[in-house]
């Protein structure tokens, strides 16, 4: 019987599967689809930094053990595997192009500024300094930030690194099992049962992204986590044009060190549809190279879209399942799951292991209604 059974493999349970390994647990993930294909494929890798003066709320503790452990984990997927997961401190540029969005920024960068994140104010003629493909944007523009300390890694190769590390420190990954149902005794979850057969554990912990709300439901407890749809063009250029990501409120342009450009994203609650949609590509298109005119000559290599595991009040539902000993959940991450995930496996490793958590789960927990 395995130690632990993970039900999903995207970068949650990945992750995780690779932190329990790493201390001698007999491990079993079981995926539907292929592993790392859903959201953690789909998703950008923007990584914004963590606070760095003394945390203070969970969720900044949580941010800036991810803003710590990212570049080691980058090393030691290397190491272990040869795979570069293309983590890069390529730095971020905030820009805003109206009044209220100027104000919208500045206020974040009073909120990243007292916690000691180096945020560095541009005046828009100073802005193609920082980033010379915005040369000429500048006549539109509002308020611009650079944070020297945003860093972007490239997701699937984080998923490709982390299932050749998991494979070598003896984690079973079974795709193409879809997990149905649990067996129940008393207070402990004893078995799933899932499309291939019944598979028993001493511990299960959920990781199932936008699905976990369903895979919990069959235990009677609630999630509030449902899919929300993000779409993303991806365009190429041959060389890099770019060497910052862009943000301006919910769209960025996030470029890659071989001239990709990735242009994304929307935010919409259209169920578990994954059609990418006319409407928006051309938004996207029309955000990218309103910004980068240069960016109209480039090939539209692809389009695609993900569904991120929303939940209603923005934090992931990390911890316990109430009323079974030994099942768990690590699940609704949001837009910010490639970002957390180190930090949600050292922390669901402890909970799972019963060690002390670097982080009080409370605020994350099942229960907080
Ligand atoms: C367009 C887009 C852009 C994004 N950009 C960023 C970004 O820049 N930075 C960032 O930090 N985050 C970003 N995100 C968010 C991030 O991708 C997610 O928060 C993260 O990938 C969630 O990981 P997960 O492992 O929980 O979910 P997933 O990757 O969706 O994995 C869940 C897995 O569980 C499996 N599963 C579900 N049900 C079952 C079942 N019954 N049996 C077996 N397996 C099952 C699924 O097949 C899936 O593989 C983005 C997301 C999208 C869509």
């Amino acid at each position: 019987m395995d130690d632990c059974l993970i039900v999903g493999g995207g970068v949650i349970g990945l992750s995780l599967a690779y932190e329990l390994a790493g201390q001698g647990c007999a491990v079993h993930v079981l995926e539907r689809g292929l592993p790392g294909r859903e959201a953690s494929w789909a998703g950008a890798g923007i990584l914004p930094p963590g606070s760095i003066t003394a945390p203070v709320t969970p969720d900044e503790k949580l941010a800036r053990l991810c803003h710590d452990l990212h570049p080691q984990w980058a090393a030691r997927l290397r190491e272990e595997t040869g795979i570069d997961n293309g983590y890069w401190r390529c730095g971020g540029i905030y820009l805003a192009r109206t009044v209220a969005a100027a104000q919208g920024i500045r206020q974040q960068a009073r909120y990243w500024k007292e916690r000691g994140i180096t945020v560095i104010e541009t005046s828009p003629a100073g802005l193609a300094e920082c980033e010379p493909a915005l040369a000429g944007v500048e006549r539109g523009v509002t308020a611009a930030l650079f944070l020297p300390d945003e860093a972007q890694l490239r997701n699937p190769r984080h998923m490709k690194a982390l299932l050749a590390a998991c494979a070598s420190r003896g984690v079973r990954v079974s795709g193409g099992v879809t997990v149905d149902d649990f067996e129940t005794a008393r207070d402990r979850v004893v078995a799933v049962r899932a499309t291939s057969g019944r598979f028993a554990a001493g511990t299960i912990c959920v990781t199932g992204g936008a699905w976990s709300r369903g895979l919990l439901a069959r235990l009677g407890v609630a999630i509030a986590v449902k899919p929300i749809r993000g779409q993303i063009a991806l365009l190429n250029t041959g060389a890099p044009v770019l060497r910052r990501v862009i943000n301006e409120g919910r769209c960025y342009l996030v470029p890659r060190a071989d001239g990709r450009v990735l242009v994304g994203s929307t935010e919409e609650d259209v169920g578990f549809d994954k059609q990418t949609t006319a409407e928006a590509i051309a938004g996207l298109l029309s955000f990218a190279t309103e910004l980068v005119p240069a960016l109209a000559a480039a090939q539209l290599e692809t389009c695609w879209a993900g569904l991120r595991p929303g939940s209603a009040d923005g934090r992931p539902y990390l911890g316990r399942v109430p009323g079974y000993d030994n099942m768990f959940v690590a699940a609704g991450h949001f837009r910010s799951g490639l970002q957390l995930s180190p930090g949600t496996a050292v922390l669901m490793r402890q909970a799972i292991l019963g060690q002390a958590t670097d982080v009080d789960l409370s605020t994350f927990g099942v229960d907080r209604g």
